[in-house]
């Protein structure tokens, strides 16, 4: 979306593509040489959708040295309250006074679950939020907004939230585990975030098994590396129990296509 809203704009996007090879690991010194003069923005997406992995902080926050004064490093952390507890600060918000080009993305859409309230936040440097400010669409947040997200931010809901997320993260490692012993996976990516990405021999046969048993995925088959994965949503454990039966279904189906097909 970032990349439609510049063409909106008119602005040209410059892509920097993460190696799988790396582990999708931030590759920082191919971003710094893509900030030639007129790059004024960098988006960096950690934990990263959709390969789930958290870029590490002190390389954020170098990437984040070695541009000021020539670009701001915004950082989208959609899904931060998914990162794996005891990993460190889970936010780089912290770390704002001491980086004046430093911008945090946050959004009520992942975590708590509301993402038809259309509600985020940008943290950044007080002079940019004024700038912000200034030009900010009248009336930006409907009062149902304002009085859901109120409501979703009470201690006890806050509460029930962090419940929610630490099963989450439970069911991400429980399903991670399982999927990668089932003969149809190939690999399954590490996630600090509520989804995995998942390698398949036979990604399209999985796809259609999935979508036949009222699971829908995210075929990622189009983008070139990950021409063999889906993105997986990790569901409530019953979805995620479906799930498990389904891909250990496709392994005959596979196998079958194997034997019969080139
Ligand atoms: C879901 C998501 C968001 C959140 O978008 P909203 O407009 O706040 O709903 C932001 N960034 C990424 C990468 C996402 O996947």
């Amino acid at each position: 979306m970032y990349a439609v809203a510049a063409r909106i704009q008119g602005a040209e996007v410059v892509r920097v593509s993460l190696d799988p090879a790396r582990g999708f690991a931030l590759d920082a010194a191919a971003i710094d040489a893509a900030v030639q003069p007129g790059v004024k923005l960098v988006f960096i997406c950690s934990p990263n959708n959709p390969t789930g992995n958290r870029f590490e902080r002190e390389a954020l926050l170098a990437l984040a040295r070695t541009l000021e004064g020539r670009a701001l490093l915004i950082i989208d952390e959609a899904y931060a309250e998914f990162a794996q507890p005891g990993a460190g600060e889970k936010s780089l918000a912290s770390e704002l006074p001491a980086h004046p080009n430093l911008v945090l993305l946050r959004t009520l859409s992942k975590a708590y679950g509301l993402a038809g309230a259309r509600c985020g936040v940008v943290l950044g440097a007080p002079e940019l939020i004024a700038l912000l400010r200034k030009i900010i669409p009248p009336y930006a947040l409907a009062q149902q907004t304002l009085e859901t997200v109120l409501a979703a931010t009470e201690p006890p809901e806050l509460a029930a939230a962090a419940a929610r997320i630490a099963l989450l993260r439970d069911e991400r490692a429980r399903l991670a585990a399982a999927l990668a012993r089932c003969p149809a996976v190939l690999r399954v990516w590490p996630s600090e975030a509520n989804f995995l990405l998942v390698e398949f021999d036979h990604p399209g046969c999985v796809f259609d098994a999935l979508k036949a048993a009222g699971l829908l995925v995210r075929d990622l088959r189009a983008a070139a590396p990950l021409a063999r994965a889906l993105r997986i949503s990790v569901g409530t454990p019953e979805h995620n129990a479906r799930l498990l039966a389904t891909v250990r279904g496709c392994t005959a189906l596979s196998a079958a296509s194997g034997a019969n097909g080139p």
